[in-house]
């Protein structure tokens, strides 16, 4: 049992079944419990990699893109270069390499990172020093500036609330407890405005999932870009319509209960790309595009040659199978989408299909 474990439990027996929003919301942030707020979680040595701790090459054709991005509208003298949840900011480290050369680029850039945690505050800080960078809370902190921003796999870490489909109505996934382990329990049906629109789409025993702080975070990046101009690019898993339990816990690459372990494992659901083109849609959306073709149309398999040359042996090896991991559709290539937000009547970032 891990203190978090005991934290909720409390607060269950006092207060009622809590939604699996805040569940998760406990489980990944609690100030001092949270899966983000005491650790670094990423790596071989961690509990999962992600696409920029696999090969340098997802940050240096992303960093590209944007520079394109902010070529293609006239070269804002001054703008932000922001990440949403940068992890160890391997990301940003590689975007701000691969830009190095851009004319002016980095002259004009601030780069501002939104992240909750302070522990992995102090990790970013880290790895892009000396580079100066700022950090906010949340995106609507992000400065009123032309906005060239990328969030990989930070959408997946944002709460869900669960529900099943009863009739005309929704019956909520409710965390509960008998005191000692926690488990889930169906709600009274109930209508739920915000899903209206699925009723249309799924049937009885359906199973939904709805992000609350999708839309706002979302709705801020595009306001930004809508006023001041700039372009987002998001990546993560997921798919167009959330449908089923996508609710995962992870501990050491290995799959585990997510309610066995609150606050040692990290939690994550699919993203609704749906959603987020919804709540984006006072700019221009990209088609939804699998990460494959994304970083196939970026050019990753020249890139991955010129970095071949040299190597031999394992190195070699492994450079190959990070090539694989993050195109081939039976790895990242397919489950992985990126979808892009950027002004109306401006071309998309490159790797986008108009
Ligand atoms: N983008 C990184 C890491 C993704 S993990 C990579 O590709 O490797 C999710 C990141 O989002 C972590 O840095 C986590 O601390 C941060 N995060 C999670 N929820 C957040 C929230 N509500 N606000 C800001 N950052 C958050």
């Amino acid at each position: 049992m891990t203190p978090l474990h005991d934290l909720l439990v409390r607060r269950i027996t006092t207060g009622g079944p809590i939604t699996i929003a805040d569940y998760m919301g406990e489980c990944l942030l609690h100030p001092e419990h949270g899966y983000y707020s005491t650790r670094d979680p990423f790596g071989t040595g961690g509990d999962f990699i992600t696409a920029p701790e696999i090969s340098q090459m997802f940050g240096e054709l992303l960093g590209l893109a944007l520079a394109q991005c902010w070529l293609d509208q006239g070269q804002p003298e001054t703008f932000t270069l922001a990440e949403l949840g940068p992890g160890r900011a391997t990301l940003m480290a590689d975007i701000l390499r691969a830009t190095q050369k851009v004319p002016g680029f980095h002259d004009a850039a601030n780069v501002v990172l939104v992240e909750a945690s302070d522990h992995l505050r102090k990790v970013q800080r880290q790895t892009l020093s000396p580079h100066p960078a700022t950090w906010v809370d949340s995106a609507a902190d992000l400065p009123d500036a032309p906005l060239f921003l990328v969030a990989n796999e930070f959408f997946d870490a944002l709460p869900i609330r669960q529900f099943t489909r009863d009739g005309q109505g929704w019956r909520e996934h409710l965390v509960t407890t008998d005191g000692q382990a926690l488990s889930l329990k169906l709600g009274a049906p109930l209508p739920i405005g915000a899903l209206d629109h699925r009723l249309g789409d799924t049937t009885q025993g359906d199973i939904v999932e709805l992000c609350p702080m999708a839309g706002g975070i979302t709705g801020a990046l595009t306001s930004r870009i809508k006023a001041k101009g700039g372009a987002a690019i998001v990546i993560d898993y997921g798919n167009w319509r959330s449908l089923g339990d996508t609710l995962q816990a992870v501990k050491d690459h290995k799959p585990q209960d997510p309610f066995a372990n609150p606050g040692d494992a990290d939690l994550t659901a699919h993203v609704d790309f749906g959603e987020l083109a919804q709540a984006g849609r006072d700019v221009a959306v990209t088609p939804m595009t699998p990460q494959g073709v994304f970083l196939e149309r970026l050019g990753i398999t020249a890139r991955a040659q010129q970095l071949a040359a040299p190597l031999t042996g394992d190195a070699l090896q492994n450079h190959i199978a990070a090539h694989r991991r993050l195109t081939h559709p039976d790895e990242m290539g397919s489950l992985f989408k990126a979808i892009a937000f950027h002004p109306r009547g401006r071309p998309a970032p490159p790797g986008f299909d108009q």
